[in-house]
This record gives structure tokens, C-alpha cells and sequence, in this order.
């Protein structure tokens, strides 16, 4: 068989919408090349989990060819896409150029630190496994070096961790880190009084969980005020030196722990792409997910900007990564077939926030409702979406052990 006359589909991201991309078009008559940096899909809705030790980076993590095993068509190649040429329709990787028919750019986005250099080189983020190991690792050494310093205010200084951003994963963040310390921590360091940490959550606009409805706002304020968190909304960051945020105010905050989750923006790849883009340099698409004047070509998942039908932009969410990625292969079949492409229009499963033990709001069907209703069905879906029935199974262990024994397993701190 002469595969040069079958079409090559190259797929950049091996993230939510990339692999969704390739599962779509596991049957058809394509050649695919999927490309990731990594080695690994990464189920980052529970990153946070593992910065705050409550699972292990493994459990979160699943290697690409093992998913794709079974996926005849599909050959995995770990590298950096350094350049995209939609003219010549190439792609750069480790230095060789790969041709294709089709391409799907899937390549997520990059922490946006809107220009606070100091607050990318001191502060901690949640992107990959690297960065939530990281933050890990110092929301732990802080219990250690706190359990031998004598001073009260240096003490203090040590045990405030700040959040940054009132999105969903600031919000999840705080809520798990402001447990960690009540329910775990207190067991690890009996001698330390726990009172004197707290869990600050600061957020620019005037409510948390900007896009939800009102009613879950509010509910998230206030279950995240129940578990101690002290959440200051209308707090701009002016600073942080990594020994003290400066607020717009000019209040001030010490700490060595300042976690970031305020903003996402492209990647470096993007950056040259010849295309129209809009803010924090997503390429924006047009209703069929393909990019302007270059059909063979689509952009999904975080990487794209789109509107909806009422031209709100739609959300740099994994729903809507995984539904663009599955349209974006029915797409390309239509493209081989010679049939009409079809627009995007994206099915809204709900919303969904979990604020800690018992503690989440939702919005499913049009409801909105908070409490331990939304955190079990919480816990059923991240169970069920995490990619391999072992870390199903291991995930939902440690949840189970967690919540019968107060007892976080992960309080390692590994050397970077
Ligand atoms: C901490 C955190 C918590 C989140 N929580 C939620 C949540 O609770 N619910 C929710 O729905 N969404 C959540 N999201 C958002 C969700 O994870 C993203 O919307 C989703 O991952 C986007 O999917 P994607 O496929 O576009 O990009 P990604 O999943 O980011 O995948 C992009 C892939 O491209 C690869 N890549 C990038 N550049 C290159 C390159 N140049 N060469 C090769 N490979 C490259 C990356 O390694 C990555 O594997 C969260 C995100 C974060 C960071």
C-alpha cells in the first residue's frame, strides 16, 4: 500500500482537544501524526490536587502511547513545534520538517503573568506537573521551616499563602490548601499553632468565579469564607519580591508564597503565526474551527478564539476542547469527503466548581445548586474523565482515604 496517497493529518497537542481530534478520526482513511512535547496527556482540572498533596502526578497523568495503543492509524512524536508554516503547510520538530494535508493545531495555552515580571520568577503556577510539583514542594517546606522559627511574625510570614485569581482554580486552590492546613497539617505539626496561617485568596473584580451565575458567586464566597478563607475582592497586585505582596492599595502582605492563576494566554508557537488574534494571542477561527483563508488547517481547544451564538467568547474550558476536537475531525472527513463543513455550536454541560470536602457549586440543566449534592457529582465526573481505569481506581482510593482519614498521602517534598 502507498500510504504518500493516503492524507496526513498532523496533530499539534496531545492535550484535551487534540486527542479528541485523533480519536475522531481513528477510523478513517488518514495517516496522523501527533505531536506533543510531552510524553503524557495531562488532566489539569486536578493539577491542583497535586500541589496540594493530595494526589500523585502519575495519577493525573497518562503516557500518549498508551492511549493510542490500539489506534492503528496514529504514530506519536514527542518534540517542541518550533515554527508552523501554513503557506508550505509544515510544521518544525527537533530540527526536521513534517508536511501535512491536514492540521490541527491543539496547543493549549501558557500562564499569563500580564507583565509582572517578578511575580513569574518568585511566584508559583499551576500549568503542568513541573509547576504543581513545584508548588508542592513549597507550600511544604514552608510547614518545615515554620515548625523551627521561633519568631511569631516570621512564623506568620511563612504560613500565609497567597492565591491569586478568582477563577475556578484559584477558588478550588484555596479551598483544598485552607483544608490541607485545618484537617491535615494540624496532625503533621502538633506543636505548630495553626492559627496563625491563613489562606489569602485575592481577586481583582468584584466577585469570584467571574462567568458563573450570580447565585454560585455568592455561594463560593461564602463556603470558601466558611473553611477560613480570607478572600479580599477588589485587590489589584501591584508587586511581589518573594518576601511581600504590594496590593494596588499599598497594603501589603508577607509571604513566600504567592500561587498565580489569574490569566492564560498563547504559546510561544503562535506568536509567529501569520493570523488575525485576539486577546492574550489566541488565534481566532472561523465557525468551522478552520483558520481564515487556509481550510486544511483548524485551531482548536485554548489556542482558539471563538464566539458563541451570542457572540460571547466561547470558554478555555476542557468541554469545549473536547467537543472542538471531535468536530474539528468530522470537519477534516467532510474536507476529504468534498461534503459542506459544519459550523461549531457548542452543547453547554453545566458548570461545575468544587470548593473543597462537601463543598461545590453547580449548574446542571439550568439549576443552580451548592453544597454536597454538587461535590459528589463532582468527584463522580473528575473520577470518570480521568484517561485509564488504573488511575480511576487509584484516584478514587486516595479521595476515599482522604476523606475517611483526614489524610493527605503525598507530603513529600522531592528534590527539583
Ligand atoms: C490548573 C488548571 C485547572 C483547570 N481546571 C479546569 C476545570 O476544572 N474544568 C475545565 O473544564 N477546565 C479546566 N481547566 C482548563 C482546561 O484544562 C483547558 O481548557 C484544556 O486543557 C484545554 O485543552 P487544549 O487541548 O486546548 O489544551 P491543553 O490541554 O493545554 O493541551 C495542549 C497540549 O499541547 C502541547 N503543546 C503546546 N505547545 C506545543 C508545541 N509547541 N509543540 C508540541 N506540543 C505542544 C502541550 O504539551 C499540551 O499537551 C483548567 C486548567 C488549568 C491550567
Amino acid at each position: 500500500m502507498n500510504t504518500h496517497s493516503i492524507p496526513h493529518v498532523v496533530i499539534i497537542g496531545a492535550g484535551f482537544a487534540g486527542l479528541e481530534a485523533a480519536r475522531g478520526l481513528a477510523k478513517a482513511r488518514v495517516r496522523i501524526t501527533l505531536i506533543d512535547q510531552h510524553n503524557h496527556h495531562l488532566f489539569q482540572p486536578l493539577l491542583y490536587q497535586v500541589a496540594i498533596a493530595g494526589l500523585l502526578p502519575s495519577q493525573i497523568a497518562q503516557p500518549i502511547r498508551t492511549i493510542f495503543r490500539k489506534q492503528k492509524n496514529l504514530t506519536f512524536q514527542m518534540g517542541m513545534v518550533s515554527a508552523i508554516d501554513v503557506e508550505q503547510k509544515y510544521v518544525k520538530l527537533n530540527g526536521s520538517i513534517i508536511a501535512y494535508d491536514y492540521l490541527v493545531t491543539a496547543v493549549g495555552g501558557r500562564t499569563n503573568f500580564f507583565g509582572f515580571a517578578d511575580v513569574e520568577k518568585y511566584g508559583y503556577q499551576l500549568k503542568d506537573l513541573e509547576t504543581a510539583v513545584n508548588t508542592r514542594n513549597q507550600l511544604l517546606r514552608m510547614f518545615e521551616q515554620a515548625s523551627h522559627t521561633a519568631d511569631v511574625e516570621k512564623r506568620k510570614a511563612l504560613l500565609t499563602f497567597v492565591i491569586v485569581g478568582g477563577g475556578p482554580t484559584g477558588v478550588e486552590t484555596a479551598g483544598a490548601l485552607a483544608e490541607l492546613i485545618s484537617h491535615v497539617m494540624k496532625k503533621d505539626y502538633p506543636r505548630l499553632n495553626l492559627n496563625e496561617a491563613q489562606v489569602v485568596l485575592l481577586e481583582a473584580g468584584n466577585s469570584l468565579i467571574g462567568f458563573y451565575p450570580a447565585e454560585l458567586r455568592t455561594a463560593t464566597l461564602k463556603l470558601l469564607q466558611a473553611k477560613n478563607v480570607n478572600v479580599r475582592l477588589n485587590s489589584k497586585l501591584e508587586s511581589f519580591n518573594g518576601q511581600f505582596v504590594r496590593l494596588a492599595d499599598g497594603a501589603e502582605i508577607e509571604t513566600q508564597t504567592l500561587i498565580w492563576t489569574a490569566g492564560i494566554k498563547a504559546v510561544e508557537v503562535l506568536e509567529n503565526l501569520n493570523a488575525e488574534k485576539a486577546s492574550g494571542g489566541r488565534i481566532r477561527i472561523a465557525p468551522t474551527l478552520q483558520l481564515p483563508g487556509h481550510p486544511e488547517a483548524f485551531v482548536i481547544g485554548d489556542a482558539a478564539f471563538l464566539l458563541d451564538e451570542q457572540e460571547r467568547p466561547l470558554p478555555m474550558i476542557s468541554t469545549v476542547a473536547i467537543q472542538q476536537g471531535a468536530a474539528a475531525a468530522k470537519n477534516i472527513l467532510r474536507l476529504i469527503n468534498r461534503q459542506a463543513l459544519e459550523p461549531f455550536h457548542y452543547k453547554d454541560p453545566g458548570l461545575l466548581a468544587t470548593i473543597g470536602r462537601n463543598a461545590a457549586v453547580a449548574r446542571i440543566f439550568g439549576i443552580s445548586f451548592s453544597g454536597y449534592i454538587a461535590w459528589a457529582i463532582w468527584v463522580f465526573l473528575h473520577i470518570y474523565r480521568i484517561i485509564g481505569f488504573r488511575n480511576r481506581i487509584l484516584v478514587l482510593f486516595n479521595w476515599a482515604w482522604d476523606y475517611v482519614f483526614y489524610d493527605n498521602q503525598v507530603r513529600l517534598i522531592t528534590k527539583e
